[in-house]
């Protein structure tokens, strides 16, 4: 059965559970009643670190797109280009 550690995110009090997977998570603080969340160990550094990755990436597309779409204005001539660098974004996701 895996380990799974908790926190209290009202007074702080960590602890270790033991349940299935399939089981409800523990909820409840032992200590205080406090809401707890789960600490997922190495896995969850790994975890928040690819969501912040995933973050970055999202505001430089965004910003990537932004400059893309702003290039266009400049001249109606350039409409082609638009739609065909709009194009290009789509396979770079
Ligand atoms: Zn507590």
């Amino acid at each position: 059965m895996p380990t799974y550690d908790y926190e209290c995110t009202k007074c702080g009090h960590s602890f270790e559970a033991f349940h299935s997977m399939a089981a409800e998570p523990v909820a409840k603080c032992p200590e205080c009643r406090g809401k707890v969340r789960r600490l997922i160990g190495t896995g969850a550094g790994i975890l928040f670190k690819g969501s912040g990755f995933y973050q970055t990436d999202y505001r430089s597309t965004d910003y990537t797109k932004a400059a893309t779409a702003d290039k266009p204005k400049e001249t109606t001539a350039k409409k082609d280009e638009k739609s065909a660098s709009k194009k290009d974004a789509k396979k770079a996701q």
